[in-house]
Parts: structure tokens; C-alpha cells; sequence
């Protein structure tokens, strides 16, 4: 099924001569759809009715409907759960920062990687999103909420590199001055680690931000949070992040989530000093959401904010990250499990 939101505008030039129509129709079309926000032929009334009656049957434009939104008590949050074409659902969340609105975008609908403290997971993997599925949620959210973009992280449902030629096609189209013309550096992208996939990213000359779950500072810890680990062990893991930053000179996010008794112990904070410390990369340190249903519950203020001075004072870049939208089931994954469970 052609999608819209999938073409460059040259492959939309193409589809539109090969229908009978002038090549000139994609600027207007771009125009509406990137510039106006308009997802409807009938509204793009520059176009001749006879164009709009046949690229209604040709090219219908699937634009993700509003099945609920949360929005944060902090005005900084918003949540939106949007039904795809074939009813699939998945979540996005705008975050308001002081630099500017970043979009959490996800990346497949469920996820195989199945880490224990996640959500998404827990009813599997369903299907890849494509690349103007991908788009369209940044769309949704230029509609119903918000005009300006500023970055986007691909951080939500899903393992964006377990989807690699959908995500890199997503981000090569809204890097498209014809499109959303973000800059790769306002990219970026997180994986539990996929070994293989990370060196082909780091192939693809576009300085977009890898963003790496550790989660643990060893083998055994991980594999007990992330079963990917099993296939992945963690040097691997640390090497492609190496590797990354060797080629793309982009410093490489590491992202460690705090559980109470598990991950946020003084032997973790010491480990994980020995395997980062002095290096130049960046730790964000993620307080979990309590999660009665698996009995991984967050550390108190204290002992997070001992683990995090640790790391600092042995050389760990490391931030706190300032909580968004926990109050809204920020964690990927939840609101979509909360509708299947109405
Ligand atoms: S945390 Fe990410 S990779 Fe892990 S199961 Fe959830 S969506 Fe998948």
C-alpha cells in the first residue's frame, strides 16, 4: 500500500506523471502536508477535483487517528495513543524542554527484545512500523498539539534497529529540507544493543546521537533485566559504542535505569565507575517506575542521588534525568497495554 507520508518528493513526482498528473502537483502537496498541516485532499483545494477524486483511490492518506491522550500535570508531557491504518496503535510522547519540544517516537508495534522492566513488551512483538508511520506520528503531533519540533528521539515502543532500513529511511525523510528539515544532530536513536546493527549505523554518514541501554554494569545483571544480553554480552557492546564514536566523532548516551536492590547498589555504582569512568561518553541515570506486576520498584531520593555522586566523583559524565511524564505512564509501552486491557 503506497503511503504519503513514506515518499520523498521526488518518488512522489514520479508516482503522480506515472497517474497522468503534472509533476509541479508535488510541491503543492509537500506544501499542505509539511507546511500546513493539511492531511486531507479535499482540503487541498490547489489541486484540480479531479486530481483529488483519483488520489483519493490511488494515494488515500492514512493520518493516525487520537485514540487517547494523557496529558502531564507539569504542562510538559503529552502522551498520545494513535490507531494506524490497520488499527495497530502505538505511543508517542511530546516532551516541552527548556531547548526546545523533543518527540519520543516508536519504532515498531510491541518489541521481541523483552527487557523485564518494560511495558511494551509484555504482549510481544506485532509488527514494524514503516517509515511514514514514523513520520506521521511526528505529524500528529504538529496537528493536535504542538507546531514546533525541535529534535525527536527514537526511544519509544519498539528497537528501532531491529527495524534498521525503516528507521534510517524515517530519518533520512525528515532530514529532507522538502520535509521537516531536522538536522541529525537533533536525532536520536536507542538501542538495547544490537551489536551488528550499531556498526552498520555507524556506516551511514548521518551524526545522529546513539544512545546505548547498559542497564547493568555486568553480564550477569543484564542478562537478568535483558534477555538480549544473551546474545550480546556487554564488551560487545561497549566496542560498537567505541566504534560509533571513533567514526562519527558523536559521543556515544549511555542509559542506566536505577531499580531499587538490583541495579542502584553501591557495588553497581562501583563497577559501572570502573567500566566508564574517564571515558568520553555520557550517563543518564533513569529512575524506574515502580512495576508491581514484575517487582522492580524505584530506589528512594538518597540512595539514587549516592549512586550518582559515586559515578561523578570517579569520572562518570553522569545526569539524574529529570522526570517527565511518569505521572502520565510515560514508560513505553503502558497506555497501549491499558487499552488492550479495557
Ligand atoms: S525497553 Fe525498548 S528494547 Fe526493551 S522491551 Fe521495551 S521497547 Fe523493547
Amino acid at each position: 500500500m503506497n503511503n504519503l507520508f513514506d515518499m520523498t518528493k521526488k518518488e512522489l513526482q514520479t508516482f503522480l506523471v506515472a497517474q497522468g498528473m503534472k509533476k509541479f502537483r508535488a510541491d503543492q502537496i509537500f506544501h499542505y502536508v509539511y507546511k500546513e498541516n493539511i492531511f486531507s485532499w479535499d482540503e487541498m483545494v490547489l489541486l484540480p477535483k479531479k486530481d483529488r477524486q483519483l488520489l483519493k483511490d490511488v494515494l488515500p492518506i492514512h493520518f493516525p487517528e487520537i485514540v487517547s491522550r494523557l496529558d502531564a500535570s507539569d504542562g510538559q508531557t503529552v502522551k498520545l495513543l494513535l490507531q494506524l491504518a490497520d488499527g495497530e496503535t502505538v505511543e508517542t510522547v511530546l516532551m516541552m524542554h527548556d531547548y526546545g519540544n523533543s518527540i519520543c517516537v516508536s519504532s515498531q508495534v510491541g518489541c521481541a527484545v523483552n527487557c523485564a522492566f518494560c511495558a511494551s513488551a509484555k504482549n510481544g512483538f506485532v509488527r514494524n512500523l514503516s517509515a511514514g508511520e514514523m513520520v506521521a506520528q511526528l505529524l500528529a503531533f504538529r496537528k493536535y498539539v504542538m507546531p514546533e519540533l525541535h529534535s525527536i528521539v527514537i526511544m519509544g515502543t519498539g528497537e528501532p534497529l531491529l527495524n534498521y532500513d525503516n528507521v534510517i529511511r524515517f530519518m533520512k525523510l525528515i532530514h529532507d529540507k522538502d520535509t521537516l528539515y531536522l538536522g541529525y544532530r537533533n536525532m536520536t536513536l536507542s538501542t538495547s544493543g544490537i551489536v551488528p546493527k550499531m556498526y552498520d549505523l555507524a556506516k551511514e554518514g548521518m551524526p545522529i546521537t546513539l544512545a546505548v541501554s547498559l542497564h547493568a554494569p555486568n553480564d550477569a545483571l543484564r542478562r537478568r533485566i535483558m534477555p538480549i544480553a544473551e546474545k550480546y554480552p556487554l564488551e560487545a557492546v561497549l566496542q560498537a559504542a567505541r566504534h560509533y564514536f571513533d567514526v562519527t566523532g558523536r559521543k556515544v548516551t549511555f542509559e542506566y535505569i536505577l531499580i531499587k536492590g538490583l541495579t542502584c547498589t553501591n557495588a553497581c555504582a562501583k563497577e559501572l565507575a570502573r567500566l566508564l569512568g574517564g571515558q568520553n561518553i555520557l550517563v543518564n541515570a533513569i529512575p524506574i517506575n515502580d512495576n508491581y506486576d514484575v517487582g522492580l520498584y524505584r530506589p528512594d531520593e538518597k540512595t539514587m542521588n549516592e549512586f550518582v555522586t559515586y559515578l561523578q566523583r570517579h569520572g562518570v559524565p553522569v545526569t539524574l534525568r529529570r522526570e517527565m511524564g511518569s505521572k502520565i505512564q510515560a514508560a513505553c509501552g503502558q497506555l497501549r497495554i491499558k487499552r488492550e486491557k479495557i
